[in-house]
């Protein structure tokens, strides 16, 4: 691969603020140093910040000597706030969107308030940072080449089935959040639903104890049956092989089946869940469970 020799950084009038317009700002998953040079001035020289955690947003800033009027913007208060955002933005003023922790916009509101300005016609930029999806991606010794961002799980059982059955033969590596307290139920459906696939488990990353475990799914269950989890957790799942097919399910075809409704699932769902999972009609699967 090139690089362009010149023009290849930018400094200087890319970076005076400009108002009216939008600055996305990336801010540290968990190690203050990684707020960089381009952040800190845009948050020092915007007229306001939106955070979705006035309290901890405030700390942040104040922490870096930076003192700016706060809006508060998150999931519950977004649609009203994401219209008086717009409203000033439009009126000339210039404003920083931060959020919780990483890049807007990547699971949290931040996607909503793009959506308006674009609809608006407000102009909006981003200043790159922290990720959490990307930085454990990078160190899941997992395939890069292709991989599919899937954020949280839905805690709604319908909702958590339908993903799993899209997700099944999913052959890009997957990018997971989660929670703590989700962590042994989340590893507990991807082996019914994935397999013992290779699977990266990344914990409180960037911070003092960070901890990257490569491992399997069969034998991070085992780990978390002796340890609490702990921290934040992103999850990074090897992609579907023909291997991960063959070895993950029981042989017999009403076995399987019955292994799907045990999960929940109508006698139908199962039926079209075993199909899909083992690549044959349903018809077949139907009359396997009928004869
Ligand atoms: N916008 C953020 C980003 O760019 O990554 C993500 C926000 S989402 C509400 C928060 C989730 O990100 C956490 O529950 C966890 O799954 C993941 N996360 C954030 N910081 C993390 C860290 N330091 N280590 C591991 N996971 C982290």
């Amino acid at each position: 691969m090139s690089y362009p020799k010149k023009n290849m950084y930018t400094t200087g009038e890319k970076n005076a603020i400009v108002g009216g317009t939008l600055y996305l700002v990336a801010t540290p998953i968990g190690n203050l140093a990684d707020l960089s040079e381009r952040a800190l001035k845009v948050l020092s020289e915007v007229d306001f910040v939106a955070a979705e955690d006035t309290r901890n947003s405030g700390l942040l800033l104040s922490r870096f000597g930076i003192s700016k009027p706060l809006i508060s913007y998150f999931e519950h208060n977004k649609r009203e706030r994401g219209g008086i955002i717009a409203d000033r933005l439009e009126k000339g003023e210039s404003c920083a969107l931060i959020t919780d922790a990483g890049t807007p916009a990547i699971s949290d509101p931040g996607e909503d308030i793009v959506r308006l300005c674009a609809e608006r016609g407000i102009p909006v930029t981003s200043i790159p940072g922290a990720c959490a999806a990307i930085t454990a991606l990078t160190l899941s010794g997992l395939a890069t080449g292709r991989f599919t961002f899937e954020g949280f799980l839905s805690g709604n059982k319908t909702d958590r089935r339908e993903r799993f059955a899209e997700l099944a033969e999913e052959r890009r590596t997957m990018i997971f959040y989660e929670a703590p307290h989700h962590l042994r139920q989340t590893l507990a459906d991807f082996l019914t639903h994935f397999g013992d696939r290779k699977i990266t488990l990344c914990r409180e990353l960037t911070k003092l104890n960070e901890e990257v475990f490569r491992t399997t799914v069969s034998q991070a269950i085992e780990e978390y049956k002796t340890r609490d989890p702990r921290g934040e957790y992103v999850l990074v799942v090897e992609g579907f092989t023909a291997l991960s097919g063959v070895q993950d399910y029981p042989e017999d075809i009403a076995e399987h089946v019955a292994a799907f409704e045990a999960e929940g699932m109508s006698r139908m769902e199962a039926i079209k869940a075993c199909a899909k999972k083992r690549g044959v009609p349903k018809s077949v699967v139907y009359d396997a469970v009928n004869k």
